[in-house]
């Protein structure tokens, strides 16, 4: 048995592990698992910016970023924690360019800004420049800058282990994390990492749905680990659909280039948003520009009568095209065989970003209940926690500063809490539960059941089920589906038998993680019976604040099946009211 002790463990190392990573290391020995090589991150893959009222270019304060996030998430997030981001968005930002990200500039030297959906001046008067980016490469910078920052602040990364299990204990009411269990998958071998603060920044769980924007890796591992030790995940009902990825292949278009420019247009040559958002037009908030284009494409305004609309940037003209979205015109040129200098892309909406997670608070610590009870040792910062400043529909660029925001926050809370404690007892054989799941699926025979047949059923039930327009009659299909897949899984079985990268059995240990999360995302969707930012029903319309404005909380209840319970949101400035675009 492999084994190793850490004062602080990090899992991930996308934009929120890396930037715990740098500050725990400030007062802690730290060591960040990845099941990737760190730069390969989805963060990397971030393109159209990072959000911060630096007002380089016209008035903005973080009043207004606040009430645009606020507004954005429906009246869901807790204004709080939106306090906090858009307070300390410009100091984060500020951090970033003095480590040398080299974000494009104004003709007079500062950091360059774009505009993005729902991000206004004047609390909702007209679109303002927010976006600070790098071209279309944002995620990419912040991702090489921050390596580069841990490299020089001695953290030890372990590239290629994959978490299987946590080590979670019950002592009396209290929950305690003391370290994880990975799986190297270049040997197959099991490793046992003791630490007195583990903290989760395992990114999304895009890959529940068959049109997504995300990477193969985003299955949700971390919140399903969570589910199976009994602990709450939050507003699992909320995942955003991105209004423009690729048609059918569902790779991100940066809402960039409707910043800066580009239009959406229905088969008629249409510009449809100025129907439904008068003000913003195509820079609302997605969770509209996505239900505006399934609306169009379901009234048979989709081109040529396919479920597509076309996003037209040719007036930007080459020289801004190739200037500010190069990696757009390259990707639609490969992928699509389409030239956005030329021709309009044709986009549908994409399965994108999670609104819901792990509970946290404002340092990052893992709480459970209405009594806000935090776990100890355990954190968790960026797209995988809830803290919560998305609510319903999280805002473009908003995501980054999410990550470098409160990853800071939560490795300054893990240093100091190192600090103060000493590392728990193990337990007997903390390896168990991971060594008999191995087992099973390598001892399974194949011919029962394959896990890529039953994640193809799961993401096509999910796409139809519990997509971007939600009925009570499709999500049921989709939960009866899921059942019947849960069931299937337990004889998956994988034909690579052998030790050495057996990506095999790691994908059939992950669809069993999609599979738990799909099921409480759907859980969560049917309970909620109203309409609000991301979570859209065709038999409840409209918001309903007297019965829904809160919080969901899921957890595996003692019978084997979920229990739902609720918390309030917190409500600080602004009072909710309808929202208008
Ligand atoms: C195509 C695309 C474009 C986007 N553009 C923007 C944008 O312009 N602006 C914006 O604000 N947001 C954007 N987003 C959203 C944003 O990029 C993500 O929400 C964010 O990068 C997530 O960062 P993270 O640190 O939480 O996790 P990620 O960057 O997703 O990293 C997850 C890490 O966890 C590791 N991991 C996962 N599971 C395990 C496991 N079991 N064991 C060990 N390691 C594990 C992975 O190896 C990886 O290192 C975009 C998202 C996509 C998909």
């Amino acid at each position: 048995m492999a084994f190793h002790q850490y004062d602080a463990i990090i899992v991930g190392a996308g934009g929120a592990g890396l930037m715990a990573a740098l500050y725990a290391a400030k007062g802690a020995n730290v060591a960040v698992l990845s099941k990737l090589y760190p730069t390969r991150s989805h963060t990397g893959a971030a393109q159209g910016g990072i959000g911060a009222s630096l007002g380089n270019l016209e008035e903005d304060n973080w009043h207004w970023h606040a009430y645009d996030t606020v507004k954005g998430s429906d009246y869901l997030g807790d204004q709080d924690a939106i306090e906090v981001l858009a307070k300390m968005a410009p100091e984060v930002i500020y951090e970033l360019e003095h480590m040398g990200l080299p974000f494009d500039r104004t003709p007079d030297g500062k950091i360059a800004q774009r505009p993005f959906g729902g991000h206004s001046r004047d609390y909702g008067q007209a679109p303002v420049r927010r976006s600070c980016y790098a071209a279309d490469r944002t995620g990419h910078m912040i991702l090489q800058t921050l390596y580069q920052q841990c490299m020089k602040e001695n953290v030890t990364f372990f590239n290629e282990y994959q978490m299987v299990d946590l080590i979670i204990e019950k002592e009396g009411d209290s929950y305690l994390c003391k370290g994880v269990i990975a799986y190297e998958i270049d040997t197959g071998e099991l490793h046992t990492f003791h630490a007195k603060a583990v903290m989760l920044a395992t990114g999304g769980w895009g890959k529940c749905w068959s049109v997504t924007s995300n990477a193969f890796t985003l299955t949700g591992d971390a919140p399903a680990i969570l589910l199976r030790h009994g602990l709450e995940l939050e507003d699992m009902e909320f995942f955003q659909f991105h209004p423009t990825g690729i048609y059918r292949l569902g790779f991100l278009i940066t809402e960039g280039v409707r910043g800066e420019g580009g239009i959406l247009l229905n088969s008629e040559g249409e510009r449809f948003m100025e129907r439904y958002a008068p003000t913003m037009k195509d820079l609302a908030s997605r969770d509209v520009v996505s239900r505006a284009i399934y609306l169009e494409i379901e009234e048979g305004r989709g081109i040529g009568g396919k479920p597509y609309v076309h996003l037209d940037a040719v007036h930007l003209g080459e020289e801004q095209l190739m200037k500010k979205l190069p990696d757009i015109v390259e990707i639609s040129r490969v992928y699509l065989g389409v030239d956005p200098v030329t021709s309009p892309i044709p986009v549908q909406p994409t399965a994108h970003y999670a609104m819901g997670g792990i509970p946290t608070d404002l340092d990052g610590r893992v709480i459970m209940g209405v009594e806000r009870e935090p776990v100890y040792g355990l954190y968790a910062a960026g797209e995988v926690a809830c803290v919560s400043v998305h609510g319903a529909n999280r805002l473009g660029t908003n995501s980054l500063t999410d990550l470098v925001v409160f990853g800071k926050l939560a490795g300054q809370h893990m240093a100091k809490f190192a600090d103060e404690i000493d590392f728990q007892p193990l337990p007997k054989d903390p390896e168990g539960w991971a060594r008999g799941e191995i087992e099973r699926l390598l001892s399974n025979s194949t011919d029962e059941a394959t896990a890529a047949k039953i994640r193809n059923e799961m993401q096509e039930s999910m796409q139809h089920g519990v997509g971007i327009y939600r009925t009570d009659k499709l999500m049921s299909e989709t939960i009866t589906k899921l059942k019947e897949l849960q069931q299937r899984y337990k004889k998956v079985g994988v034909e690579d038998k052998g030790k050495r990268f057996n990506t095999d059995l790691m994908e059939a240990m992950e669809l069993g993680n999609l599979l738990d999360i799909a099921e409480v995302t759907a859980l969560s969707a049917i309970n909620r019976t109203e309409s609000r930012g991301a979570h859209a029903r065709g038999d409840y319309e409209t918001r309903n604040d007297a019965d829904w404005l809160k919080h969901t909380l899921i957890r595996r209840g003692t019978g084997g099946g979920y229990e739902i319970s609720y918390k309030p949101v917190v409500i600080t400035d602004f009072e909710p009211k309808e929202r208008k675009y």
